[in-house]
């Protein structure tokens, strides 16, 4: 396929003016100050997210129009409209209130995408309580590790859910004050140490003074993972919605009349900043599939609802390749005009075959949770360089640099470098901190430079090109997944002596978690305790993070100082040199 060449950019691609029409002219004058004009003026000068997002709209003539129509196979779709989410979400701001849960306490959810996920989410800005949407398919330990790092005082989650990752679990999350449950059947729960949601909402009033918010209140919580140690709680604040709209603007080219799908969940920072909050803030009716992947089902939603923007991910591309062109062709979409991809290295190939099979080519854009919202990307006011993450949008100042033995950092002006990608501090969704771990905040930061882990290269006209992590951490479907998580539930196992996770490469999902283990005196290695390890692994994690893979070795290369080589694993595992081995440990 053509895939070096450029895809340029023609006045047919366009079916509507766009927002970014000429990048560097909209650069040189873009402000933030400008942007915060852009938003309504809220009440007491207060900044609150939800009420950006909904109640400006509830109380425009956009109010009985549908912000989401929420799918789900075998039921009629449901709509709400912003009015409705607007007396829903006070309903459920007013339910905290009356538990005595207040601003600046954590709130975590654990549901798939029911409506009741986003009334939670919205609610609970509305009352200055923090919030952290968590993955269903997470086990209990991401669970727990997470809640009793945020110290999460409310758990919003359904009773299936309950029953299978909290209830045994439910001692080790001693902050938990509220667990209110949602009944997976629609009825309501009677289950002992928790309250029936919908009992409570019915009970609540609908109407609501939202909570003063600053722009730098603790907003959300959004926790993410490091090559060692607890995954890291990026904390997000009120004024972050500066950066949502912008983006919403820009990156997606929202306009009012889109009918938008963003697929990812919520537990994920996308699924909040994009699922969620952007196109709220932009107005449009956002299209919600409760449903897994299913190639058929997918081209049927972005033809039967009339998707005219599409957010997805290289994971889920590729699984549509995979699936073939022959399924596509069997359905039209008229009303698709922007298609974008985020989270991992989108292969040139997938940006043409979004040409020929969708009708246009995806854009590929680049951010990260610390970052809050998109930061690079192929907006449609230039060409598409395939294989590219595009260039930054206006607000964002980026930059190739390298890090100096002294913690400074130097610029690298040249282009086709190789460097770590930075970002220039002060846009305003930059995540605020870690929680609870200042140092690993400071350290993330050189100078007036964030810093983001990632190695790129900037090309001569400025586009931005991915080249990889520069450290362990893995990408699986889109899922970022910090080795010491897996390796420390791995060892939690009785025949477990050691363990070491790689990322290895995977034709559809990027990468799949492969672990190594050594095992302690007096087990054997077996095709039975591999299988028993998959499983505990799959038990204890959850299928987004559990290994696919293990292999048993008898010993695992470390470092003199102790450090388990994962390196060296991952050279071993793709047959590629071991580079320098000089720190390597006596032994295998
Ligand atoms: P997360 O914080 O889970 O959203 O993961 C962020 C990381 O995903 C980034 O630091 C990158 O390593 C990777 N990533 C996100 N978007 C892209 C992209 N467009 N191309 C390549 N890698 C990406």
């Amino acid at each position: 396929m053509e895939s070096s060449s450029i895809i340029h950019k023609t006045a047919s691609d366009l079916r509507l003016a766009p927002n970014l029409g000429d990048y560097e002219a909209e650069r040189r004058v873009f402000s933030w100050a400008a942007v915060s004009r852009e938003l309504a003026d809220q009440p007491q000068g207060a900044l609150n997210i939800a009420w950006q997002a909904v109640d400006r709209h509830a109380a425009s003539s956009l109010r009985g129009k549908a912000a989401f129509r929420i799918l789900a196979r075998g039921t009629p779709t449901h709509f709400v409209t912003y009015g409705q989410l607007s007396a829903l979400t006070n309903r459920f701001c007013n339910v905290l209130r009356d538990l005595g849960v207040g601003k600046g306490e954590r709130l975590f959810i654990l549901a798939g995408r029911i409506p009741e996920l986003y009334i939670a989410i919205l609610g609970s800005l509305k009352n200055g309580t923090a919030v952290s949407p968590l993955f269903s398919a997470f086990g209990p330990d991401p669970i727990a590790t997470r809640v009793n790092l945020g110290e999460g005082a409310v758990l919003v989650t359904t009773d299936m859910l309950f029953e299978r990752k909290i209830a045994k679990w439910r001692d080790r999350m001693p902050s938990l004050k509220h667990v209110l449950l949602v009944a997976e059947d629609g009825g309501t729960t009677a289950v002992p140490g928790t309250l029936d949601l919908s009992s409570l909402m019915a009970s609540a009033s609908d109407a609501c003074e939202i909570t003063p918010t600053t722009a730098e209140d603790m907003a959300l919580l959004h926790f993410t993972s490091g090559t060692t140690g607890t995954p890291k709680g990026a904390v997000h604040v009120h004024g972050a919605v500066l950066t949502h709209w912008s983006t919403g603007r820009y990156a997606l080219d929202l306009h009012v009349d889109d009918i938008y799908w963003c697929t990812a969940d919520p537990g994920w920072v996308t699924g909040t900043s994009y699922g969620v909050i952007a196109p709220l803030l932009h107005g449009v009716t956002s299209i919600v599939d409760r449903e897994e992947f299913d190639a058929e089902r997918w081209y049927a939603i972005l033809q039967d609802e009339g998707v005219s923007i599409w957010y997805t991910a290289p994971t889920a591309i590729r699984m549509l390749m995979k699936a073939g062109a022959d399924i596509a062709k069997k359905y039209a979409f008229p009303r698709l005009r922007f298609a974008a991809s985020v989270g991992e290295p989108l292969n040139p190939e997938a940006v043409w075959w979004g040409k020929q099979v969708l009708g246009l080519p995806f854009h590929d854009n680049w951010w990260q949770t610390e970052t809050g919202g998109i930061m690079i990307a192929n907006t449609p006011a230039f060409d598409i360089k395939p294989g590219s993450m595009g260039r930054p949008l206006p607000g964002v100042e980026a930059a190739i640099v390298s890090r100096q033995a002294d913690g400074s950092v130097q610029v690298i002006e040249a282009p086709n470098k190789e460097g770590e990608l930075a970002l220039k501090r002060g846009w305003p969704s930059m995540f605020r901190g870690y929680l609870n771990s200042e140092e690993r905040y400071r350290k993330s930061f050189s100078g007036e430079w964030y810093l983001t882990g990632d190695l790129a290269r900037r090309d001569a006209d400025g586009y931005y090109w991915f080249v990889g992590r520069a450290d362990d951490v893995i990408k699986s479907a889109g899922h970022l997944i910090g080795p010491f998580e897996v390796e420390s539930a791995l060892m939690e196992h009785p025949a477990v002596a050691e363990a070491a996770v790689i990322g290895k490469p995977d034709p559809i999902a990027g990468e799949v978690v492969k672990a190594f283990v050594s095992l302690n005196n007096g087990f054997e290695q077996s095709e039975a305790l591999r299988m028993a390890l998959l499983g505990h692994a799959r038990t204890r994690l959850g299928a987004a993070v559990a290994p696919k893979e293990i292999a048993f070795l008898t010993q695992l290369p470390r470092t003199r100082s102790g450090k388990i080589m994962r390196r060296l694993l991952k050279a071993r595992e793709l047959g590629l040199p071991e580079g320098d081995t000089s720190t390597l440990e006596a032994g295998p």
